[in-house]
This record gives C-alpha cells, structure tokens and sequence, in this order.
C-alpha cells in the first residue's frame, strides 16, 4: 500500500478530495485585483525610476505593484516603492489647503482659489523686485535668485516638467531643487 501524507489521511477524515489540497474557504478567496484595468506608472520616490502597475477599478486605486515587464525593477519595489498604495489612498491624507498667517501660531483652512491667488500675487511681486537682465559686467542672464522652489518625492513626471519649464525657462528661476531626480 503507497504511504499517505498526514495531510491527506487528514482531509480524507474530513470527507475533502485528498488531492486537492485546497480548503473550501481557501477557494473562495478571490484576487483583490480581479477584475482590475492595470495602468504603467513610474516610482514616485527616488531616481532609481522603478515601474510600477497600478491596478483600478470604477476610479478607485486596489492595488501598486512593482512592473515585472521592467528592466530596471523587473518586479520588484524596495520597502518605500512598496508603499506607494498607502501614499495614494490613506484616510489621514491632507486633502485641503492650511495657510498659517504671518505671525499667526495657528493654521487655517483656505480655499485652493484664494491660496493659487496669493501664491501667484507673491511670485510675481518678488519677481517683480528681484528679477535681473544683465550682470554688473554686461553678461545677460535674465534670472531671479528671489524666489526658489522645493520638490517633493511625490511630485509625478509632468508636475516635475511643468515646475523645470515654467519656473526656470518662464520665471527665470534658478533655485530649483527636488529630493527626487526622475
Ligand atoms: S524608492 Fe524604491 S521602489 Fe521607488 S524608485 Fe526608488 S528604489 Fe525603486
């Protein structure tokens, strides 16, 4: 007589098919990204550029994987790219604009509209003062060093191609800065 697994003398005890070593709860469980469409997407946070898919359903983020079909990642998310979900959809993320008034100890809540205004009035009265044509030696350089910008990590391509193009090219900017190099 052929030797039985513990497993399968087991399941044969419990009247399941002892080749078929799935339970009935275990086949009920289905995939969280049945269903899903997939989009390509591009790592957020660091200028390695790992590939990542992006699985969603009727608007609603499921799932963010590392893209398998990637030559740089082949798969694979370090801890922080296989985070991404939680940066995306989180019930603690900010999703109103706090503005804390000079010499104020406190934050308020604004509109987006009157925060866009206020951002774009500052900008262009400081670049206004400080922006500069030429050098003291005749050089044209047509630049403000007044104003600067910070980027985040989680600034997307585009966002990162609009900053580059309207504040170095429009603005005349020249301290543009960005923790993350896509
Ligand atoms: S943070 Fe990690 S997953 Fe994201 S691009 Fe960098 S190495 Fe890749």
């Amino acid at each position: 007589m052929p030797k039985r697994s513990i497993g399968t003398i087991l399941r044969e005890h419990a009247g399941l098919n002892p080749d078929h070593a799935v339970s009935p709860n275990t086949e009920e469980i289905r995939p969280r990204t049945e269903g899903a469409q997939v989009g390509v997407s591009v790592c957020p946070y660091c200028a390695v550029g790992c590939s990542q898919l992006v699985y969603h359903k009727d608007g609603t983020v499921l799932s963010i994987e590392g893209n398998y079909e990637s030559f740089i990642n082949g798969g694979t998310l370090c801890p922080k790219g296989s985070a991404t979900y939680g940066l995306v959809v989180n019930p603690r993320r900010v999703t109103t604009v706090k503005y804390r008034r000079p010499g104020s100890d406190h934050w308020e809540e604004v509109s987006l509209e009157w925060a866009m205004e206020r951002i774009a009035q500052l900008v262009k009265e400081t670049r206004d003062q400080t922006f500069v044509h030429q050098t003291p030696d005749g050089k044209t350089v047509n630049r403000t060093t007044g104003i600067a910008h910070l980027g985040g990590a989680t600034l997307d391509n585009e966002e990162n191609y609009v900053i580059k193009k309207l504040f170095t090219a429009g603005l005349g900017m020249v301290y543009v800065e960005n923790q993350a190099r896509i």
